[in-house]
């Protein structure tokens, strides 16, 4: 007969099972970690840990940090062209204008300014205002200051028509600077820019209000980016779908020679701001405006914080009219923590720059001056003391301007 019993070969009573059922059924309890017995009896045995006291180690927990460098427009009017110019060489060099500030440019990781010539080559003569083209050993020396990114949108992109604005972006790229806001074709114009810097994905977008009135070519949009409010939102929106940790817009707009933006810039950076937008630069005024934080509270409750600079005036030019000498150094700390991958904007700051011109070999010199450090300094060999008594009261007024709009509008923004 065929033995089915699973004791064999000691049978058990039927009377026992009820017994060696509990007996079971505790150890499967057990072993399976649910704590039937008294607390005492479970110190007894410690090598068997219940579920819920075993924690897995969590990821370490670190920050990385990334800092935007941003300025306002890189003018090249025809004085400056000439300053370059060595006749024995017959060549343009233009990296003393930013000796002074490449120090402070090079510790940026995003070093972004705005390039307001075209770089269309020699064939169509070097020329400034008012359709400008200079050398591209101008962007050899931007690129020597630190620059990394340029927009290349405003309304002297088409000076040189398509071919200039091709040309442009030929001469920025074979010095691995990238462009932004122009483009040689419509597949290129669809892609966004984005740079990723210790573990930050940042995307730049760049538009401007029109091309003092050159007509783009027809079929051929794709050449300059204008302002349009629906288009850079969805631009805004396509740069968060690829997973930027972090939009940078920079806008060409508002009135030139104005230090308050208008109810227009306005309107527009806070639509922007709303939709997605986390650090504005904007820039043609030619003299600088305020910046401003906003802190923006999401649907589901979050809130999120941004920041915009309305003019970051002029960076280098030979304009001589009140204020266009003076420019800003804009920083944006981007902090990003893991393992959450939030982003924090950890610290703003705007350094204020002067445009010294000076007369050195027969003609005129330009140079980009550091404000703070200069009148802290006092050394400077190109400066006499009156310089400095004129510099630190810039400096005041600068400082005082830069950041008016924080101070007036307590209660709706956050300062850092
Ligand atoms: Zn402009």
């Amino acid at each position: 007969m065929k033995n089915n019993s699973i004791f064999p070969l000691f049978p058990i009573p039927y009377s026992l099972f009820p017994i060696l059922k509990f007996i079971c059924f505790s150890a499967i309890l057990f072993i399976s970690g649910c704590n039937i017995f008294p607390e005492s009896q479970a110190e007894k045995t410690p090598e068997i840990l219940p579920v819920e006291s075993i924690q897995l180690p969590l990821p370490t927990p670190y920050f990385t940090e990334a800092k935007l460098i941003a300025v306002g427009d890189i003018m090249m009017h025809g004085m400056q062209i000439k300053s370059g110019y060595n006749s024995q060489t017959k060549s343009y060099s233009y990296q003393s204008f930013f000796t002074e500030v490449k120090d402070i440019l090079s510790a940026g990781d995003w070093v972004i300014g705005n390039l307001e010539t075209t770089l269309a080559g020699p064939e169509s003569g070097y020329t400034g205002y008012p359709l400008f083209n200079a050398p591209a050993t101008l962007a050899d020396a931007i690129k020597w200051a630190g620059f990394n990114i340029l927009t290349t949108a405003n309304n002297h992109s088409l000076d040189r028509r398509e071919k200039g604005v091709l040309k442009t972006l030929e001469n920025l790229r074979d010095r691995d600077i990238y462009p932004v806001g122009t483009a040689a074709s419509l597949a290129e114009s669809q892609e966004i820019l984005m740079v990723e810097k210790n573990e930050i994905l940042m995307a730049f977008l760049a538009y401007t209000y029109g091309t003092n009135g050159i007509p783009i070519p027809e079929g051929k949009d794709y050449l300059v980016n204008l302002i349009d409010e629906q288009k850079i939102l969805q631009d805004i929106s396509r740069a968060k779908q690829k997973g930027a940790d972090i939009v940078t817009v920079a806008l060409h707009f508002g009135a030139e020679y104005q230090r308050l933006p208008n109810t227009r810039q306005k309107q527009l950076v806070e639509n922007l701001v709303d939709g997605g937008a986390d650090i504005i630069l904007g820039s043609h005024p030619h003299v600088v405006q305020p910046y401003k934080f906003f802190k923006i509270t999401e649907e589901n409750g979050d809130t999120r914080q941004a920041v915009a600079i309305y003019s970051m005036g002029n960076f280098i030019s030979n304009q001589t009219k009140k204020y266009t000498d003076l420019g800003v150094i804009f920083q944006v700390n981007i902090q990003k923590s893991f393992p959450e991958e939030t982003i924090e904007i950890s610290a703003v700051e705007a350094l204020p720059t002067w445009v010294h011109r000076y007369r050195k070999n027969g003609k005129l010199n330009f140079r980009i001056l550091p404000l703070e450090e200069v009148v802290t300094n006092k050394n400077d060999p190109l400066l006499k003391p009156r310089d400095y008594l004129l510099l630190e009261k810039y400096l005041t007024q600068m400082n005082n301007h830069i950041n008016s709009f924080n101070k007036l509008e307590v209660g709706k923004v956050s300062k850092e």
